[in-house]
């Protein structure tokens, strides 16, 4: 007997990760091996070569920033490597391994292993960035069915829970690194996606980063500098400014303790103190670029706030206060809370994996998307007398309804001209050289005669996001074809099959094991919070529970498990058990 295929759906953040299930009718996410859904999206690399992922390595990186990475999903597309523990990955890379640490929790929750994929990206993410996801996946072991836009998995989420009534909607998607706006319209089962908007590079880290850069200038050093400097005094401060960041939502003061060069905060640490309104004073830039994409959004439905029905809050920046008093302004009235905003796209993942299947209990939901951003190619213009290239002439408009097919037709320039080269971009910009480049396709054997000779190039933009483009010679009746896979992380099959097998060699801390390294890593991060005698009988604490962690007596390891647990409950440090998310020392 064999097993059907399983497909999970997947949020793959810059912050948090989740993986849901469609199951009983229903979404339902996967818990990761520490009991909580959200999986820090870090990677680290310990000195025996093995890979933590999540909870662990984030905690990691208090101690050990050199050998974590986190944030990398902001360099999908780009083909640049990042150096790890002194090895090299691609953004792409790490990202697999955040889904292979995935797929283990889907094994250990389920019994098995999932066979194929439903990824969410952000809707602005573009045709480099939605290739690099999709090697993510594959290099995780998985097929990717569909990348979907975390706003519409979003919308897809919504709608499963409401089917009634005609609405506007508008997604407010802020998260650890990206900003992404999209408006809809829902009528009955109806989701209609009318435009989206946003920014690859904000997110609430962003906010974060202006209380670590006036931390830093309170200290004298500057924040340019500093990360290369002094990393781990870095590293906790940004702790620190995260945990500020949090309590904004609660109080009105915080304060921040400076910590020394090590990344100790010892008792005699300076602190710092923050206002709510110096904070909001900081992020008014910030703020400022928010207002955007969301205007663009507006412009692109065709609606004004006052058509809008309701805000749909999703990612964790949009806990603070001031983002949630910046809506409620632009919308007149509070936005809607009904839906978790740090679970809301990986619900939605899961609902469109039931849509992929016809799972009768999505049976009726329609949904429709669009292509978020437009698609041309480069023309050359005469203006005067002269002959300019560099010239845009968009192909696919954007916010028009998907999957989508368009033609325009271009002339050859000279006569007797046999070849020509369309390059392909995507972008807003009058001129391609402000566009992003997608790829090239060469057209030759173009018959001798005359300038002026037909092309007819078309766009063809799927539900995937993924391009595909066609130039054809209406005088021969020739065909060429790609579908752009030039992008920065193009693998042909030898070049996959090799990269996967890289991945494959790294081996995966043990799972059963995570906690256990996540509490060493806890352990050893409170030592510095503590001077004197309590360090010197907590670092004897840590040293024998490090010794039988990596031993074969797990009955031993079972005790000294407790005795330091004990140990940090003692100091008042307790050991966050189920962390829901990121779990904080406070
Ligand atoms: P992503 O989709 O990028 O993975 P998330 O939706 O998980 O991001 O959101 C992560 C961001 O939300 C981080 O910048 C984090 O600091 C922020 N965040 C989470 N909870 C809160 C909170 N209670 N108050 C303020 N910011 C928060
Ligand atoms: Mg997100």
């Amino acid at each position: 007997m064999t097993l059907a295929p399983l497909t999970v759906g997947i949020d793959l953040g810059t912050t948090n990760s989740l993986c849901a299930v469609f199951e009983d009718g229903k979404p339902r996410l996967v818990p990761n091996a520490h009991g909580g859904v959200l999986t820090p999206s870090v990677v680290a690399v310990l000195k025996s070569g093995e890979v933590l992922v999540g909870e662990a390595a984030r905690e990691l990186r208090l101690t050990d920033p050199g050998r974590t990475c986190a944030m990398f999903k902001r360099w999908m597309g780009q083909g640049r490597k990042i150096e790890l523990a002194g090895k090299e990955f691609t953004a792409a890379q790490l990202s697999s391994l955040v889904l292979r640490s995935l797929v283990e929790d889907v094994k250990a929750d389920l019994g098995r292993a999932p066979t194929s994929a439903v990824i969410t990206v952000p809707a602005y993410f573009n045709e480099h960035q939605r290739r690099d996801t999709r090697l993510a996946g594959e290099l995780a072991g998985l097929r990717v069915e569909r990348v979907v836009n975390e706003p519409t998995a979003a919308a897809l989420s919504h709608g499963y829970h409401n089917s009634s009534g005609i609405s506007n909607l508008l997604v407010f998607d802020l998260g650890g690194g990206t900003f992404d706006v999209t408006v809809m319209e829902v009528f009955e089962d109806t989701l209609e996606i009318l435009s989206s908007a946003g920014e690859s590079h904000l997110g609430g880290e962003d906010f974060t980063d202006k209380i670590l850069a006036w931390a830093l200038g309170e200290i004298g050093l500057i924040f340019e500098h500093a990360e290369v400097q002094q990393p781990l005094l870095v590293a906790r401060l940004r702790d620190e400014a995260e945990r500020a960041k949090r309590l904004f939502g609660e109080q009105d003061q915080v304060t921040l303790r400076v910590p020394d060069e090590a990344g100790n905060v010892g008792h005699g640490a300076r602190s710092l103190e923050l206002g709510a309104a110096h904070f909001e004073e900081l992020c008014e830039g910030l703020i400022e670029r928010l207002r955007k994409p969301v205007e663009r959004a507006l412009r692109g439905a065709r609606l004004g706030w006052d058509q809008i029905d309701d805000v749909l809050m999703v990612g964790g920046a949009t806990r603070m206060p001031i983002i949630r008093r910046f809506v409620a302004d632009l919308l007149g009235r509070a936005p809607q809370a009904k839906l978790d905003p740090d679970l809301v796209v990986a619900y939605g993942a899961a609902v469109q994996v039931a849509l992929i299947a016809d799972n009768k209990a999505v049976g009726d939901l329609v949904m429709t998307d669009v292509c978020p951003f437009t698609l041309g190619i480069e023309v050359t213009k005469e203006l005067g007398r002269r002959e300019v290239d560099g010239y845009y002439l968009p192909i696919i408009h954007r916010n028009t309804t998907v999957p989508v097919s368009c033609e325009e037709v271009v002339y050859t320039l000279r006569p007797n001209q046999t070849t020509v080269t369309v390059a392909i971009y995507q972008g807003e910009a009058r001129r391609v050289g402000d566009n992003i480049k997608l790829g090239e396709l060469h057209v030759t054997d173009i018959p001798h005669g005359p300038a002026g000779q037909e092309i007819a190039v078309r766009f063809t933009y799927d539900l995937n996001g993924l391009v595909e483009v066609e130039a054809y010679l209406p005088a021969t009746g020739a065909k060429f074809h790609t579908v752009l896979t030039q992008g920065v992380s193009g693998l042909d099959k030898r070049a996959m099959k090799a990269a996967l097998k890289d991945m494959q060699k790294l081996k995966f801390y043990p799972r059963d094991d995570l906690d256990n390294q996540r509490l060493l890593s806890f352990a050893e991060g409170t030592v510095k919070e503590l001077e004197g005698e309590m360090r010197a009988a907590l670092e004897a604490g840590i040293d024998v529970y490090e010794s039988v962690l990596y031993s074969s007596d797990r009955e031993g390891f079972a005790m000294m498990r407790a005795q330091l647990l004990q140990q940090l409950r003692d100091l008042g440090f307790p050991f966050p058990t189920t962390p829901e998310g990121e779990s904080g020392r406070d």
